[in-house]
């Protein structure tokens, strides 16, 4: 009788549709391991320079950043990073037009970066690719409402979950897509790590959002970098393995335990030298400018 039970967990199992119920992902030495093998099994040169342009500013507080966080004021930056590779580029995130920026100042005037957007926009126009780290409009509304949607859309690539959310239950109702544009991108699941380029691969992270992914990167000189989106907001989330704030779990409708094991993980794998690149920092990035860690500005047509 034991052994029929066991059989039919196995069939229930078997019949489950892949999505919801798969099992979680396990943040571990054998997906770091997994992740550099990804991302050196597309040959060809390696990225030489990881660059980065802040195009807005939310003026908030640490209180509102990162759990435990004092009543100081902290800075969220939005940004763009750009793998620069001898012969062309790849964008992550693509910026944002400044009706959706108005949404994140939630009735406040906030600072906006008009020019840095447009330079975006080139860097973009001029990219091999661009991934997307998750489906907020500060990360993705530079593709889905781009004057030049129908050159970024093909090599734009989304994974299934980002294209879910932004068809079901966009952030904001300007980033809402009909079912038809899913054929306008490049749309791929994957259950763990992805090869998208030369030392680049994609690691998933749902937890901010369902769609969320992270971005390995090794460049030509060894150093290795990880874009980690929005699962933190600031490095100290990293440093200290500390969540977002209760009220803004809540409001975002994260996953609070995945992101637990995502900043365990990536604290370990800083102190292994791992290099992280967190989206929405404005005090640790211009630092590693300062070191030539991370470079300034964005490369365009113009440019090269
Ligand atoms: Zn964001």
């Amino acid at each position: 009788m034991p052994r029929l039970s066991i059989l039919l967990s196995l069939l229930l199992l078997a019949a489950t549709p892949a999505g919801a119920d798969e099992p979680a992902l396990k943040y571990d030495d054998a997906l770091l391991r997994k992740l550099r093998v990804a991302a050196g099994s597309v040959p060809g040169a390696l990225p030489r320079e990881v660059r980065y342009l802040k195009f807005a500013e939310s003026p908030r507080t640490f209180a509102a950043t990162v759990e435990g966080g004092d009543r100081r004021p902290y800075i969220q930056a939005r940004t763009a990073y750009q793998l620069v590779y001898p012969d062309g580029w790849i964008m992550v995130d693509a910026g944002m037009d400044e009706q959706v920026h108005r949404f994140f100042g939630r009735g406040q005037d906030e600072p906006y970066d008009a020019q840095a957007n447009a330079r975006i926009q080139q860097a973009l126009l001029g990219a091999r690719a661009i991934l997307i780290t998750h489906e907020h409009g500060d990360h993705v509304a530079g593709v889905l409402r781009s004057p030049h949607y129908a050159q970024l859309a093909p090599k734009t690539l989304l994974t299934g979950r980002q294209l879910r959310t932004l068809v079901e239950s966009p952030q904001m109702p300007e980033l809402r897509m009909q079912p038809r544009q899913r054929d306008d991108f490049t749309v791929v699941d994957f259950h763990d790590v992805l090869p998208v380029a030369p030392g680049v691969a994609l690691v998933q992270a749902p937890g901010h959002t369902p769609g969320e992914v992270m971005v390995y990167a090794k460049l030509e000189n060894g150093r290795e970098y990880i874009i980690t989106g929005d699962v933190s907001w600031s490095y100290l989330g990293i440093d200290e393995k500390r969540l977002k704030p209760r009220a803004q779990i809540e409001r975002i409708g994260e996953d609070p335990v995945a992101i637990g094991f995502q900043l365990d993980w990536l604290n370990a794998l800083q102190a292994q030298g791992i290099q992280m690149l967190v989206n929405h920092d404005d005090i640790v990035q211009p630092r590693l400018v300062r070191q030539g860690v991370l470079k300034q500005g964005l490369l365009d047509d113009a440019a090269r």
